[in-house]
């Protein structure tokens, strides 16, 4: 690597890594080796995970660069909130196709506002040149024992969505111009596709309330066949009480809004699953931490997911998932 792509870790990123607090303790020596160390505490485990966001397929390439960072940041973190871990430090592979250093400041800062959010360290990565891309290792601890898997929903457990869903559709929509938006809109919209909030806390509260959790990215439909499929067990679906942000009830028709929530990505909201007498609890734990938590669905016996109306009329799905930017 040239001297000048040192120069640029030193510039851009390695004053990242400061972001330590003392929950962050575990790492050991972070940019500037040929490896990162960490020490892991004898009763947590190590919760890993990986994603990668490429120009003009997860966001468009002259997308603000400090966004494009929050964004990153956000959605691998978000894992981590659905396995209920704590953020400890994550890697940073950036493939630029030239060095702009108002671009590299942009994101830099953006990177910085994000690792502050989550209190993340950044603690090594790779540069190198080609299409925009950038991939973001995440690394998590959560007490050993304590994941929340997909696969442990059972028969009866009440299902629940964080926050509000759909909002992320829209914004994607409306930036391909599928959707007329105001600029209010516009702008509250893109603050929910750009600056999603990863739901670490209700993760982390979670432990001992969720039989399985998931994160929704692909849209709440395919998600949570994830969790269905991983425990053998099927689900209703409660379409009316889907949380709709006034915003979106706003910017579309009630049918689009719906289609946005439940086939929509992007949200990074939760979805999991709990046994029905964990019911006050989780909704102290919405008080609490003033995070919406809505009950939409129970588990069932069976295959596949069921979607009802007010009435209790099954609903066609018009798209088992969601296409992405390009695509
Ligand atoms: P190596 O040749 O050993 O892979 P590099 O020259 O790629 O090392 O990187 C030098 C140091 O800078 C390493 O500690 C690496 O983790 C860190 N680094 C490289 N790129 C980034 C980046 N984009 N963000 C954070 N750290 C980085
Ligand atoms: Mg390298």
């Amino acid at each position: 690597m040239s001297l000048s792509e040192f120069d640029l870790i030193d510039r851009y990123f390695a004053q990242l890594t400061s972001t330590l607090s003392a929950k962050a303790v575990a790492v050991d020596l972070a940019i500037g080796d040929d490896c990162a160390l960490l020490t892991i505490p004898e009763d947590q485990q190590l919760a890993i995970s990986i994603d990668t966001l490429n120009a003009d397929v997860h966001f468009p390439a002259d997308a603000n660069a400090s966004l494009i960072a929050q964004r990153a940041l956000a959605v691998s973190v978000s894992d981590l909130a659905a396995m209920g871990a704590s953020p400890l430090a994550f890697t940073l592979a950036l493939s630029l196709p030239e060095v702009n250093e108002s671009w590299l400041a942009d994101f830099s800062a953006g990177l910085k506002l994000a690792t502050e959010q989550y209190d993340i360290a950044l603690i090594g990565g790779d540069t190198t040149r080609g299409p925009l891309s950038i991939t973001v290792q995440v690394q998590g601890i959560v007490p050993k024992g304590y994941a929340i898997q997909r696969g442990g929903a059972q028969v009866g457990d009440v299902i629940y969505v964080t926050g509000s869903l759909g909002d992320a559709a829209a914004a994607l929509e409306g930036m391909q111009g599928r959707l007329k938006l105001s600029k209010t809109a516009e702008r509250y919209f893109n603050v929910r596709f750009y600056q999603p909030r990863a739901r670490i806390e209700v993760g982390e509260s979670l432990h001992d309330l969720a039989s399985a959790a998931i994160d929704v990215s692909d849209g709440l439909a395919a998600d949570l066949h994830h969790i269905l499929r991983a425990s053998g067990v099927a689900a209703e679906l409660h379409c009316a009480e889907l949380p709709i942000s006034n915003a979106l009830s706003q910017a579309c028709s009630p049918e689009r809004a719906l289609n946005f929530a439940l086939t929509g990505g992007d949200d990074y909201e939760l979805c999991f699953t709990a046994a029905p007498d964990k019911r006050d609890q989780i909704a102290e734990l919405a008080e609490f931490l003033e995070v919406p938590i809505h009950e939409v669905g129970r588990i069932v016996m069976g295959e596949g997911l069921l979607c009802l109306d007010a009435n209790g009329n099954a609903l066609e799905l018009s798209q088992a998932g969601y296409q992405h930017f390009s695509e």
